[in-house]
């Protein structure tokens, strides 16, 4: 049989799982090469943590690189353009072509859609969480609000755990009293998709330690000097630090392949990934996998991780004639940190019919343990 080629877009979760189960499923003459444009890539889990310095960057991070032990090429490059028609890639460092090609680009963020958030602060990329820490380590007193400026954003318990945490933080610092915090979302409510119960549990918690939660208001513009911050509800407020969280869409090589077909996200059969392209995959968080309420399936790690080996899966059956997987399971498990010490969890089927089937776990020392392995496993290619 003529090896085939198999390209990996991408080595965030879904990428770097989709070329370890391609690699371990294939013969050797079939190559299969990841592509990214960073040489080590972060678990942003543990960035709400990082910032008030509970995690070092070296220990959230891993080497792409590394994937090499495993007969994964790495090649890192920027990747410029995606052709369906040539079935190639052209990178910073030449073309390449494919047989199956897995789009695992991830979201971007859009920090043009709210005018001054590209100067305020933010802990979704590792770059802005540093900062911030900075900020963090140096604060004494004053407000800080925390604003999401539009929905599907990655990891929707992010803000809460965010919010939690730096009230852990000031406590332990005796600057709490002189903190005020507040959460601004346009959702009706902290954490929908985990059920009406799940939302009053943390709503409640929120409340206990006094941290202010402004549902159905979006961020829609932050003034020059990032120290007042307007909102869709026609209400703003005055800040020492604003935080957003940003405008996401798909990553641009995949809408300038037209993999979007003008949708928001990247339309693929639920079962296997694939989009209407044959052979062309899309995982992880460009993508758009609908639970039964309609809404897209939380864009998180686990599932980018999930779907990574299901689609490896696919291609592995399709190439050597065998039987192909099981569908796609929306089975996954997130982590909410509520301080150092503690984390709850939420977790369940989220492609369940009706509404997702979503369990709401309290924190725990047990909880922030099992947070720790899952990113110690991160760190170690095992998820
Ligand atoms: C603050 C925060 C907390 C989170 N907490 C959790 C959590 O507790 N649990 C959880 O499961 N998930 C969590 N997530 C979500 C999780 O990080 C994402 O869902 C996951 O990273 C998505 O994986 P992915 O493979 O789709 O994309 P990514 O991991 O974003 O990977 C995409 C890769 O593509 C590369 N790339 C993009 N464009 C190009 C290009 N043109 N050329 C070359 N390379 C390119 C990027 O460099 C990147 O490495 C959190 C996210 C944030 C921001």
């Amino acid at each position: 049989m003529p090896g085939k080629k198999i390209l990996i877009l991408g080595g965030g979760f879904g990428g770097a799982k989709a070329a370890i189960t391609a690699r371990s499923l294939l013969p050797v003459e079939h190559e299969v090469t990841l592509i990214d444009r960073n040489a080590r890539t972060y678990v942003c889990g543990a960035m709400p943590l990082l910032i008030v310095g509970e995690r070092e960057a070296e220990k959230t991070s891993r080497s792409l690189g590394r994937l090499a032990h495993r007969g994964v090429n790495f090649i890192q490059s920027e990747i410029k353009h995606l052709d369906l028609a040539s079935k190639t890639v052209r990178t910073e460092r030449g073309v390449l072509e494919y047989d199956y090609v897995i789009v695992g680009l991830g979201a971007e963020y859009n920090w043009d859609a709210v005018p001054g958030s590209r100067d305020a602060h933010s802990f979704y990329n590792i770059d802005g969480a540093r900062r911030l820490r900075r900020r963090l380590s140096r604060f004494r007193r004053g407000r800080i609000v925390i604003a999401v400026s539009s929905t599907p954003y990655k990891c929707p318990p992010a803000p809460y755990e965010a919010a939690m945490i730096m009230r852990w933080h000031f406590k332990r610092t005796g600057a709490s009293k002189d903190v005020d915090i507040h959460v601004y979302t346009p959702e009706d409510a902290p954490l929908p998709v985990a059920g009406q119960s799940a939302c009053e549990e943390l709503a409640l918690a929120m409340a206990k330690r006094g941290i202010s939660f402004h549902p159905k208001a979006a961020v829609n513009e932050i003034s020059k000097d990032g120290r007042s911050a307007a909102f869709t509800d026609g209400s703003s407020m005055d800040a020492d630090i604003v935080i957003t969280i940003p405008a996401h869409r798909p990553a641009s090589v995949a809408v300038e392949a037209s993999l979007t077909g003008g949708k928001p996200w990247v339309p693929v059969n639920p079962a296997t990934l694939e989009t209407s392209m044959a052979g062309v995959f899309a995982i992880g968080d460009l993508n758009m996998v609908p639970m039964a309420t309609g809404r897209p399936i939380p864009k998180a790690g686990v599932f980018a991780s999930t779907e990574g080996d299901l689609t490896a899966r696919v291609i592995a059956s399709r190439i050597l004639g065998t039987e192909p997987p099981p569908a796609f399971p929306g089975e996954g498990l997130c982590y909410l940190a509520y301080s150092g010490t503690q984390s709850g969890s939420v977790s369940g089927r989220f492609l369940a019919p009706g509404r997702p089937d979503v369990k709401f776990t309290r924190p725990s020392v047990s909880g922030m343990r099992a947070k720790e392995r899952f990113e110690s496993d991160w760190r170690r290619f095992r998820i």
